[in-house]
Formats: structure tokens, C-alpha cells, sequence
């Protein structure tokens, strides 16, 4: 496996790959890898010739006061790991954006509700790296995990809207044994919190059951074990419109701090 710090380095590897004709699969994350980011990556290994991850902590994408500075790190373990699902170039970029980088791709309706009403600007910075690594990379195809079904549902918008030459592939949702859904973030919990964070996933399964949709909200709520709700909300799952029942396939979506520590999560109904 190549690790490539450069832009101009990954672009240098990626035109060779070109001219040879081989399709390149991508996998963007943030580092700090753990069983969901290597899922996507063994969902993309037999789908392309040649596979790229990346592992950059996007400023854009955090708001004032959130963990930008504090996101953890192990650029050696995520190496390791990887190289064990037969990755061929790590891009670790040390100088991703332009120092004069003026442009952001914003895509509206889907990005609206959820994270992107909790967390203004996030996803206007999803899809301005997304896009310019998508740019980068000139990958065939990218898989992106339904851990961040919104991000995913953002993703796929801005790559028919801008007719991007990029097939995006959603992996399922990898949880931990007693069902939190795995997360770089998870790291910040304290032994006591991380038994509070169980109740995301089980006011989650607890939704699943019959009701109405405010029936299962009101069931949902009475199990969250959490410092603050930022939502707990079921939706289309295409559109992610409010839904009045479940005609039509929908999840429920949460996000809610506990202690200092922001998770989400989602299931289908
Ligand atoms: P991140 O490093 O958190 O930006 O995530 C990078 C990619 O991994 C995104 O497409 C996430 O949706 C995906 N991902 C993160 N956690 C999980 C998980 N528990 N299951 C499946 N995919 C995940």
C-alpha cells in the first residue's frame, strides 16, 4: 500500500491508473478507523481495480465549538488496518484545499432537517470536500456507510444533480456488540456514558415496533438516557420528509449528546 501526503502525488498515481484503464473505488473518512470504515472498504475492494481511502478531518465541515481540534487520531493503526483490507493508496493529504479555495457545493432539501438544521453549515462542507475529492480521485466509484444516512441521502443528491461520473454505494450501519453504532467519536465516552449511549440504539429497536408514529416517538424518548436531544424524528427514508404513517418505507433517526460526546444513529422501520 502507497501512502500519499500530496496532492499532486495522488494525482500523479490516479492518472497512471487511468491511462491504464482501471476503475478506481474510493472511501473518504475522517481516521481513526474501527469495523465500519473497513466494511465500506471491503464493499468497495471487489467492485474496482485499483482502491483509494482517505483520511482527512475536514474543517469545513465543523461548527464553532465542536471537535475539529480534538478528533482523535492514529494515523499508524489506520495504516495497519488498511493494509489488511488490501487497500493500494491511503491519501493522508497535508495540503488539501487551496490556500485561495473560494468555492462550496451546497445542496438544499435533503441536507435541511436532521444534522443539517442542528449543525448549521455541515453539510455545505460534506459536499465541498466530498466534491473536490471526488475531483481528486476521479474514483468510478465511492461507498459511503448509512451510519450517516443523511450525509449518504446528501451525497447521492449532489452526485445526480451535478451529474457526477460516480457510482455511490451505501454500506449497512456496523454496530458494536450491545448495538451502539460504531463511531470514531465513541472514543470520548466515559465507562459510565458509554452505557448511557446504549439507549440511542435501543429506543431505536424499540421504534421499530407497532404504533403510530407518535407512539413510537413517545417510546422512543421515554428509553433515551441522554444529556441532551438534539432529534428523534422518523422520516421517508428516500426524501426524508416528516412522514404522518408508515405507508411508505421510513427510519427513525436520533442525535443526542451524552456528557460532551454528539452520536447518531438510525434504523428502518
Ligand atoms: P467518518 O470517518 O466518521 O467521517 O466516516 C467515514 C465513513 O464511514 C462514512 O461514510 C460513514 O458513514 C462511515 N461509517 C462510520 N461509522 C460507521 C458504522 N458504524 N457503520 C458503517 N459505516 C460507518
Amino acid at each position: 500500500m502507497e501512502i500519499v501526503t500530496s496532492t499532486a502525488a495522488l494525482r500523479a498515481r490516479v492518472a497512471t491508473w487511468k491511462a491504464d484503464g482501471l476503475t478506481v473505488g474510493f472511501v473518504p473518512t475522517m481516521g481513526f478507523l474501527h469495523r465500519g470504515h473497513l466494511s465500506l472498504m471491503a464493499l468497495a475492494r471487489p467492485r474496482c481495480d485499483r482502491l483509494v481511502v482517505s483520511i482527512f478531518v475536514n474543517p469545513l465541515q465543523f461548527g464553532v465549538g465542536e471537535d475539529l481540534d480534538t478528533y482523535p487520531r492514529d494515523h499508524q493503526g489506520d495504516a495497519q488496518k488498511c493494509r489488511s483490507e488490501d487497500v493500494d493508496l491511503l491519501y493522508v493529504p497535508d495540503d488539501f484545499y487551496p490556500a485561495d479555495f473560494s468555492t462550496r457545493v451546497s445542496v438544499s432539501e435533503v441536507s435541511a432537517p436532521l444534522c443539517g438544521a442542528a449543525r448549521t453549515g455541515h453539510f455545505e462542507g460534506v459536499t465541498t470536500v466530498v466534491a473536490r475529492l471526488f475531483g481528486l480521485t476521479r474514483c468510478d466509484l465511492a461507498v459511503f456507510g448509512e451510519k450517516d444516512y443523511q450525509q449518504l441521502a446528501v451525497i447521492r443528491r449532489m452526485v445526480r444533480d451535478l451529474a457526477l461520473p460516480v457510482q455511490v454505494v451505501g454500506g449497512p450501519l456496523v454496530r458494536d456488540e450491545d448495538g451502539l453504532a460504531l463511531s470514531s467519536r465513541n472514543a470520548y465516552l466515559s465507562p459510565a456514558n458509554r452505557l448511557r449511549a446504549r439507549t440511542l440504539s435501543q429506543a431505536l429497536a424499540a421504534m421499530g415496533e407497532a404504533g403510530s408514529v407518535a407512539e413510537r416517538i413517545r417510546r422512543g424518548r421515554a428509553i433515551l438516557d441522554v444529556d441532551r436531544l438534539d432529534y428523534l424524528e422518523i422520516r421517508d427514508a428516500q426524501t426524508l420528509e416528516p412522514v404522518d404513517d408508515l405507508a411508505r418505507p421510513a427510519r427513525a433517526f436520533v442525535a443526542a449528546f451524552v456528557g460532551e460526546t454528539r452520536l447518531i444513529d438510525n434504523v428502518a422501520l
